[in-house]
C-alpha cells in the first residue's frame, strides 16, 4: 500500500480506496473530508487515471491551491499540474473560454465582478428613468443573481406569473424588464457576470450535446468538497457531468450548510442518494482538528437544530481548556480584550500571528478589532475586504487591459473613456450610451464609426474620441507582439495613468501609486510563469481571467505571519490554533435579520457551528453590553447560543469587579487594565439578570437645563454640571451626574450611565449633552 494512505484512519480509507462509482462522504467537521478528497485523487492517479481526466471543485481558488500542493507532493509537481482544479467559477470560465462561441460569446470575454454588474444596473435603471431608491442596484442585483442560480432565465421569467407577482408585490413591477436589458447589455458586451459562468455553462451543456459528451468523456472522475453549499446551478453541472460515468465522489457536511442566502440548496446533500444508483454512503466520525472540549461544546449546539441527519463526531484528542466566555462593556473594550489575550497568549505560548484567527458575524465588527490590535502592533490581516483588484487604481488599469481585449466591454469602456480626464464629459457618454443601443452595437463600435452616424456631439469632442479610439487601437497592436507586462507598463504611463495617481501627492496616492507598482510586479511573476505555456495574447487573457476571480483570500499578500480577521462565512473549511468569535450578541448573531423564521435560525446556529469547529485547541466567545450599531448605541445581550452550549465545556472570564460598578475598571478611561480574572459557576445569563449594577432612574422633578450642543462643552467645566443633572453622552447614553471634583481643565464628573453604570469622566473630553 502506498505510504500516504498510512495517513488515513479506516473510515477515511473506504472512501479513498473506492475507485469508481457515485459516493458521497457525509461528516462533521475536522474528520478529514478534505483530506480524503485529497488523498483520492493522488490514488486514482496511482491506479492508472490519467491526471487529465479529473475534475476537483473546491469552495475557493485557496483550497485548491493548497490541495494541488499537497497531492503534488506525494505524485510529483508534473502530473498534479494536469488536474482540473478550482471552484466552480474558475473551471467553467476557463471551459467557456474554450466553448463560449456556441452560445455567440468571443472567447476573450470579460468577466464583470459584483462592481462592474451593479454598476451596469445602476445605469440600466437610470436609463429606464426609474426611482432608484425603489429599484435599489443592490436588491436588483442579488434579486438577478437568485433567478441565475435557479436557471430562470428572461424568457422563463416571463412565463412564470408568481416571480412577476412577487416582484410587483416587492413594489419591483419592472423587473423583468430590467433583467432583460441587463442580458442583453452583457451579451452586446461580450461579458458574463458570476452566475453567468454557471448559467451559460447550464445552458452549454443542455443545448449542446457534444460539447456535454467531449466533457462527460474528458472529466471521468468528479470530485466536489462543501458539497452542502452547492446551489441549484452547480448541481445541474455536477450531474451532467457525471451522468455518463457516475464517478462522482462529493463530501460535505450538512451541519455546515451556511449560504442558503445565496441560494446554497441543502436538498443537494440531503438528496444525493437519490440522484445516483447505488450510491455508497460514507460516515467519518472521528474529528481531528480540535480538542475534546471543541468537539464536545459544538456537538451540544448543533443538537438544538431540528432538521439535521444523526451524526456522531468525537474526538481522541486532549481535553484542551474550556471555551473561554468574556463579557466586555463595549465594543472597544472587546477589542482590547482580544488584543491583550492574543498578545499575552503569543508571549506566554511562544506562538506565532498566524495560530491566531477573529471570527465575525458582520465586516463592520473589525473596526474595534483593528484599532486594538494596532494599538499593540500585532500584524493582522483583514479577509474578505475589497480584493486587491477591486481597488480603484488597479480597476482603472485592468479596464484598459479588457478593453484591449475585448472593445466592446461596456464598463470597462465607461470607467476609462474619461480617465485621466481627456475633455469627454457625462452627456457625451450618456449619447454614446443611447447610440449603441439603437444601432444595436457596442459603444466602441459607434466610437469607430463616428463620423458616419447620426449623433448629437460636437467636432472638439468628436476628435478627442477618435483620439481615444486610437489609443486603444495602439494598445491592440502593440498586444499581438508584446506580453501582458510590457504592455500593461505601456498603459500604465502612455494612458496618463501614472501621472494621474502621482499628482495626488498625499499619503493615500502615494499608496496607490505602490498598488499600481504591485500590479505591474503580479503580472511580471504571471508572466515568468506562463513563458512556456503561451503567447502574449493569451498571457493577457489569463491574467485577467484570474484578477475577475480573484478574491482576497487567494492573495498572499504583505507579512504572512498575521493574526487573520474575517465573516464566519470565509472561515469555512479553514482552522486555527486559536479562535476569537466576537460579537455573540443577540440580534447580532443570531443576526436580527435571521430570526423570523426557523430555517433562518437554524442556518446562524450552523454558522456558529461552523465558528466553533475552526479552533483547534481555545476558541474564546466574547459579548458586550453595548454597542454601536447604525449609528446608534445598543443595549446587547449575550446570544442564545452561549446558553446552548453545555456548562461543562465553559469557562467564565469576566472581570474581577464587574467594571460597571468600579470606574477605576474602566478601560475606557484609563486605556488597557488588564482585568484579574474570576470565574463563576453559572455564567450567561439574560440581560435582565446580568445587571447587577444599580439601574439608572431617571429621578422624578426632574429640572431641566438648557440644552447645549454635545460639542460645546466648554460650559460644562464652569460649574454649570452640577450633581443630579442628567446628561447624555455619545457613546453612554443618558445617565445621572453623581458626583463633580478637580478643578479648570481638571474637572471630572462621575456619572452613572444607563448603559454601562458609574463611569468617572473628564469633561474637558467627554462629548456632554446635558437634558
Ligand atoms: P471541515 O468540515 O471543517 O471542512 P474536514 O472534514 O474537511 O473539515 P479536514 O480539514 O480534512 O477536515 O481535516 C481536519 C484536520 O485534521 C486537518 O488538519 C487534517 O490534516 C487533520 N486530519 C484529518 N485526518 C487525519 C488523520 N487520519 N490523521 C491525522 N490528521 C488528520
Ligand atoms: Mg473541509
Amino acid at each position: 500500500m502506498e505510504k500516504y494512505l498510512s495517513q488515513l484512519n479506516d473510515a477515511q480509507l473506504a472512501p479513498t480506496l473506492q475507485k469508481d462509482g457515485p459516493m458521497i462522504v457525509i461528516a462533521g467537521a475536522g474528520s478529514g473530508k478534505t483530506r480524503v478528497l485529497t488523498y483520492r485523487i493522488a490514488y486514482l492517479m496511482s491506479q492508472g487515471v490519467d491526471s487529465f481526466n479529473i475534475l476537483a471543485l473546491t469552495f475557493t481558488n485557496k483550497a485548491a491551491k493548497e490541495m494541488k500542493g499537497r497531492i503534488a507532493e506525494i505524485v510529483g509537481d508534473g502530473e498534479a499540474k494536469n488536474l482540473w482544479m478550482g471552484t466552480f467559477h474558475s473551471v467553467f470560465a476557463k471551459i467557456l473560454r474554450f466553448e463560449g462561441h456556441h452560445l455567440g460569446f468571443p472567447s476573450n470575454f470579460t468577466i464583470y465582478d459584483t462592481q462592474d454588474s451593479q454598476k451596469l444596473l445602476g445605469s440600466i435603471i437610470k436609463e429606464m428613468g426609474l426611482d432608484k431608491d425603489v429599484y435599489k442596484t443592490k436588491q436588483v442585483y442579488s434579486r438577478i443573481s437568485s433567478y441565475k442560480n435557479n436557471l430562470i432565465t428572461v424568457k422563463a421569467y416571463f412565463k412564470n406569473p408568481e416571480l412577476i407577482e412577487a416582484d410587483t408585490a416587492a413594489r419591483r413591477p419592472r423587473m423583468g424588464e430590467i433583467y432583460k436589458n441587463y442580458v442583453d447589455r452583457c451579451f452586446k458586451a461580450g461579458a458574463m457576470d458570476f452566475d453567468d459562468l454557471l448559467l451559460r455553462t447550464n445552458e452549454l451543456l443542455t443545448r449542446f450535446p457534444n460539447v456535454l459528451a467531449q466533457y462527460q468523456n474528458k472529466f471521468r472522475y468528479i470530485l466536489v468538497d462543501e458539497y452542502q453549499d452547492t446551489n441549484h446551478s452547480q448541481y445541474l453541472i455536477v450531474r451532467a457531468l457525471s451522468d455518463r460515468f457516475q464517478n462522482i465522489c462529493v463530501v460535505g457536511d450538512d451541519a455546515q450548510s451556511i449560504y442558503a442566502f445565496r441560494g446554497a440548496n441543502i436538498n443537494n446533500i440531503l438528496n444525493f442518494q437519490k440522484d445516483y444508483d447505488d450510491v455508497k454512503v460514507y460516515r467519518l466520525e472521528q474529528n481531528y482538528r480540535s480538542t475534546k472540549n471543541i468537539v464536545g461544546a459544538a456537538n451540544s449546539v448543533i443538537e438544538h437544530n431540528k432538521t439535521k441527519l444523526d451524526k456522531v463526531v468525537w474526538t481522541a484528542n486532549t481535553e484542551g481548556e474550556k471555551i473561554k466566555v468574556h463579557r466586555s462593556l463595549t465594543d472597544g473594550d472587546e477589542g482590547r480584550f482580544v488584543a491583550s489575550t492574543i498578545w499575552e497568549t503569543k508571549m506566554n505560548q511562544h506562538l506565532p500571528n498566524s495560530d491566531f484567527a477573529v471570527l465575525y458575524r458582520t465586516n463592520a465588527q473589525s473596526r474595534a478589532i483593528e484599532d486594538a490590535l494596532r494599538k499593540r502592533d500585532i500584524p493582522y490581516r483583514i479577509y474578505g475586504g475589497l480584493s486587491f483588484y477591486q481597488r480603484k487604481e488597479i480597476k482603472d488599469v485592468t479596464a484598459y487591459l479588457r478593453l484591449v481585449l475585448n472593445p466592446a466591454d461596456e464598463e470597462a469602456l465607461k470607467r476609462v473613456i474619461n480617465y485621466p480626464a481627456r475633455g469627454i464629459g457625462q452627456t457625451t457618454v450618456d449619447r454614446l450610451v443611447v447610440a449603441a443601443n439603437g444601432y444595436g452595437k457596442s459603444i466602441f463600435e459607434v466610437l469607430q464609426n463616428i463620423d458616419n452616424i447620426d449623433i448629437d456631439i460636437n467636432n472638439g469632442t468628436k476628435n478627442k474620441l477618435k483620439d481615444f479610439v486610437t489609443l486603444i487601437e495602439s494598445y491592440q497592436v502593440m498586444n499581438q507582439t508584446a506580453n501582458a507586462f510590457e504592455l500593461t507598463e505601456h498603459v500604465t504611463k502612455s494612458s496618463g495613468l501614472i501621472r494621474e495617481v502621482n499628482k495626488d501627492g498625499t499619503p493615500e496616492g502615494q499608496v496607490r501609486l505602490e498598488n499600481v507598482e504591485e500590479l505591474l510586479n503580479g503580472i511580471k511573476d504571471f508572466v515568468e510563469g506562463q513563458i512556456e505555456l503561451a503567447d502574449a495574447g493569451d498571457s493577457l487573457a489569463e491574467f485577467l481571467e484570474d484578477v475577475a476571480l480573484a478574491t482576497d483570500l487567494d492573495a498572499d499578500k504583505g507579512n504572512p505571519d498575521h493574526v487573520a480577521l474575517m465573516t464566519i462565512h470565509l472561515a469555512k473549511g479553514l482552522e486555527f490554533s486559536h479562535v476569537f468569535i466576537v460579537g455573540m450578541e443577540e440580534d447580532l448573531f443570531p443576526s436580527a435579520m435571521s430570526m423570523n423564521t426557523r430555517s433562518e435560525l437554524e442556518e446562524e446556529r450552523r454558522l456558529f457551528y461552523v465558528a466553533l469547529t475552526r479552533a483547534e485547541k481555545q476558541a474564546y466567545l466574547t459579548y458586550t453590553l453595548s454597542r454601536y450599531r447604525w449609528g446608534k448605541l445598543i443595549d446587547a445581550e449575550p446570544s442564545r447560543f452561549i446558553e446552548e452550549i453545555d456548562d461543562q465545556y465553559l469557562d467564565v472570564i469576566t472581570p474581577l469587579n464587574d467594571v460597571r460598578q468600579n470606574p477605576m475598571l474602566s478601560a475606557d478611561i484609563f486605556g488597557d487594565v488588564e482585568p484579574n480574572r474570576i470565574r463563576f459557576k453559572k455564567p450567561v445569563k439574560r440581560k435582565s439578570e446580568t445587571s447587577k449594577a444599580p439601574k439608572f432612574v431617571a429621578p422624578k422633578n426632574l429640572k431641566r437645563v438648557s440644552k447645549s450642543s454635545p460639542s460645546d462643552n466648554t460650559n460644562l467645566f464652569d460649574g454649570k454640571l452640577t450633581v443630579g443633572n442628567i446628561v447624555e453622552h455619545a457613546r453612554f447614553g443618558k445617565g445621572e451626574v453623581i458626583k463633580i471634583e478637580g478643578k479648570g481643565a481638571d474637572v471630572k464628573a462621575e456619572i452613572n450611565f444607563e448603559v454601562g453604570g458609574v463611569k468617572k469622566l473628564l469633561l474637558r473630553f467627554a462629548k456632554l449633552d446635558v437634558l
